[in-house]
């Protein structure tokens, strides 16, 4: 099965590996930081925090955020639930503002007619890796006393208004899960240009240990002391994948060419099949795409995910809206909610995209889809 999103791994990655293996530091050494200041070249120099998920780095975000119980954070559904789950983990409510039609992302009037006293953050998603209306969002969510949220997972590399993603919000998040764009296997990092954002996400991740004498209670006890002020977990990145990390990242920007030049090929050779929707894009932004989502219409989308995947051809859907899993549900959470997230998830299908991918894959793509639609 032809996937709808793979890792390039090459040799440079696989010597990168073995060497941290052959060393003394497996997790805690020098990788990591030679793999959070490769990320930070590509975040305009906004300093990031390595962990082992775009996930825990969702649920640092929102505890280096303060969210806490009785806050509300405002969110997209057309995400992976894991952006509102980790929010409500930390006993949020989260309230889903709907996305604008075209690109599914925030629309930040929508985000505006949620925010309340209580809003501890809005968290947008760059859907499939075309940045969100970022200016607007930091205007609504400044007015409302809130903190702004990237969750990145989909757009690392990729620019609003000539300002790379890392520089747009107060907290950015990235993801590098194999199908992504870069991948440590498992793994994700926290970007925040505030120190002292930064820093609480970075005791968070670390068991919420403080190991600077002058900021202990107990500063002389010895050489061996530590303390924790606030409890935390063990998000660490292992030297191993930050190494492979760091390796990805040195061909980000030629996973990135590779990708955008297959969304180019996309947009021409679908331009005229018959029942298709391809992704929009605005003018100011320069997107890195992770998806290549189009929207199948006239009710087709069913049909069409299950004919290509039995030819072969393993399409995705991204996403099922957030609040329509049970868990949201069982809450009280209804659907139609956000009509233009349901009505796009409708219609969303994920072609393959990934930078190995070959022209003549990506003709066989085509060609089965277009004898689907024709
Ligand atoms: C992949 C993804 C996540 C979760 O990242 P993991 O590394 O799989 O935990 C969160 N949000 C979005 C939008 C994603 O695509």
């Amino acid at each position: 099965m032809l996937p709808y999103g793979r890792q390039s791994v090459d040799e440079s990655d696989v010597t990168a590996v073995t060497t941290v293996l052959r060393g003394d530091w497996l997790t805690t050494g020098p990788a990591v930081a030679a793999f959070e200041a490769e990320l930070a070249r590509w975040t305009g120099g906004v300093p990031c925090v390595a962990v082992t998920s775009g996930t825990a780095a969702l649920h640092v975000a929102y505890v280096a955020a303060g969210v806490r119980p009785g806050d509300e954070v405002v969110t997209t559904p057309l995400t992976f639930v894991a952006t509102a789950a980790t929010a409500a983990l930390l006993g949020a409510r989260v309230r889903f503002a709907d996305v604008q039609p075209d690109t599914g992302n925030l629309d930040p009037d929508a985000v505006t007619a949620l925010l309340t006293g209580r809003t501890r953050a809005v968290t947008a998603v760059d859907y499939a890796g075309h940045p969100a209306d970022y200016d607007q969002l930091r205007e609504v969510t400044e007015r409302a006393g809130a903190l702004l949220i990237a969750d990145a997972a989909h757009s690392i590399g990729a620019a609003y208004k000539d300002r790379p993603v890392g520089t747009l919000a107060d907290l950015t998040t990235f993801s590098f899960f194999p199908t992504k764009t870069v991948t440590t296997a498992e793994g994700g990092a926290v970007a925040a240009a505030d120190p002292e954002l930064r820093t609480r996400a970075a005791r968070f991740m670390n068991h919420g240990l403080v190991r600077e004498p002058a900021l202990q209670r107990e500063p002389d006890v010895g050489g061996w002391h530590q303390e924790v002020h606030a409890f935390g977990l063990n998000y660490r990145l292992p030297d191993v994948l930050c190494a492979l990390g760091v390796s990805q990242l040195r061909r980000l920007a030629r996973f990135r060419e590779r990708r955008a030049e297959l969304v180019a090929r996309y947009n021409v050779l679908l331009r005229d099949v018959p029942g298709l929707t391809l992704p929009a894009r605005r003018a100011y932004v320069s997107p890195s795409w992770h998806l290549y989502p189009v929207r199948v219409r006239h009710g087709r989308r069913r049909e069409v995910y299950d004919r290509m995947r039995a030819a072969g051809i393993g399409v995705q859907v991204n996403y099922i809206p957030a609040y329509w899993h049970p868990v949201f549900e069982d809450l009280g959470y209804r659907r139609g909610m956000c009509p233009a997230a349901e009505a796009y998830y409708a219609e969303e299908l994920s072609l393959p995209l990934f930078p190995d991918l070959t022209d003549a894959e990506q003709d066989h793509v085509v060609d089965t889809l277009a004898a689907i639609l024709r």
